[in-house]
């Protein structure tokens, strides 16, 4: 049996035609299983008997939630989710005055050993299929009744190393009779898996792609992000110029800022001198505190700084807000409340 939330709508359309439904039912289910139907037998205007003939090897599944948290401080809603064979992922609904932003997870885990991440700390338990994906959207949207405005994988796993489902996923999102998302409001984060990131540049996926630079300092890159010593940061930037050249939109650069560690003039510097001749903004996130982890915050001032010091050089940079700070809401901080509640 599979999950009709793991297909495209094209793949839908095959499915029906495999079955002998008349050519237009293939847009019909797809519909009918985006439109809220919680079984087969929901989808409106299906016959008996086509229903009966989907049921025998497929279904659409749902999504338990096993806890949620609500920030007292700025109402970011955190979702803690039960998987089918138990697991569970979290995901964070960013409540803001001009959009909400859903922050979802596509791995249960990540083998990528980011030394600063909580998720990290997990290891990689298994990819999210493209439904559990997509089930996270639905469900936060319909537990909190906040319509989801903006999507960005930023949650637990490294999308790129689940990049099939992440791709259909964000195809279903796009899709006008899914929920019809267009690219400006999806956005893809990755810490630079070299061959996704080629094949990205090289189409038009309709997503954003974000890239955790980290450090513009390859050694301390191979002690904070070990996915660095298989894709190195020469080439990762590289890459980004080979994806500006192709592509008009900017890069997202997501800086996680650690005091004393890479937060310094020389190290703005250092990036701004890797980075030359990339089309990108940068997103200077001053860390949240992970237990367990030895990094911490840098001041308010220091981040303002290094903000400056790309923007007096004609680079977009933001200081990214901290969000759900009560909650364990903010990125990074997924895993700690997973594992506290085994
Ligand atoms: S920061 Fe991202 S890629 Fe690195 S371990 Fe955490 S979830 Fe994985």
């Amino acid at each position: 049996m599979d999950d009709l939330k793991n297909f495209t709508r094209q793949e839908i359309k095959e499915i029906c035609a495999t079955l002998d439904f008349e050519k237009y039912r293939g847009d019909q289910v797809f519909e009918g299983v985006y439109k809220g139907a919680e079984n087969i037998d929901d989808i409106k205007g299906l016959p008996a008997k086509h229903k009966q003939a989907l049921k025998e090897k497929y279904f659409i599944s749902g999504l338990k939630t096993a806890a949620m948290a609500v920030s007292k401080i700025d109402s970011t809603v955190k979702f803690l989710f039960e998987l089918e064979d138990g697991e569970k992922i979290e995901s964070v609904l960013i409540p803001d005055k001009e959009r909400n932003t859903l922050c979802i997870s596509s791995q249960v885990g990540c083998a990528c050993g980011c030394g600063f991440c909580a998720t990290a700390t997990l290891g990689l338990r298994r990819n999210l299929t493209c439904g559990e994906i997509i089930n996270q959207f639905i469900y936060t949207s319909n537990g909190t009744g906040l319509k989801v405005d903006n999507l960005v994988f930023m949650g637990m796993g490294e999308p790129l190393l689940n990049w099939e489902n992440v791709k259909k996923a964000v195809a279903i999102l796009n899709d006008e009779k899914g929920y019809h998302f267009s690219r400006a409001r999806v956005t893809v984060s990755t810490v630079g898996i070299l061959p996704v990131m080629k094949e990205i540049a090289d189409n038009d996926y309709k997503f954003k792609l974000a890239v955790s630079i980290i450090t513009a300092d390859n050694e301390l890159r191979d002690k904070l992000v070990p996915m660095n010593k298989k894709y190195p940061l020469i080439e990762i930037a590289k890459m980004c110029r080979y994806f500006s050249k192709k592509h008009e939109e900017p890069l997202m650069f997501e800086y996680p800022l650690f005091a004393g560690i890479n937060d310094s003039i020389k190290d703005a510097e250092a990036l701004y001198q890797l980075m030359k001749g990339v089309n990108y903004k940068l997103n200077v996130i001053p860390y949240n505190s992970v237990s367990g982890k030895e990094f911490t915050k840098p001041s308010r001032e220091t981040a303002l700084v290094f903000q400056e010091f790309f923007t007096a050089r004609g680079i977009m940079a933001f200081i990214r807000k901290e969000k759900g700070a009560d909650i364990s809401g903010a990125c990074g901080q997924l895993a700690a409340v997973y594992r506290d509640k085994g």
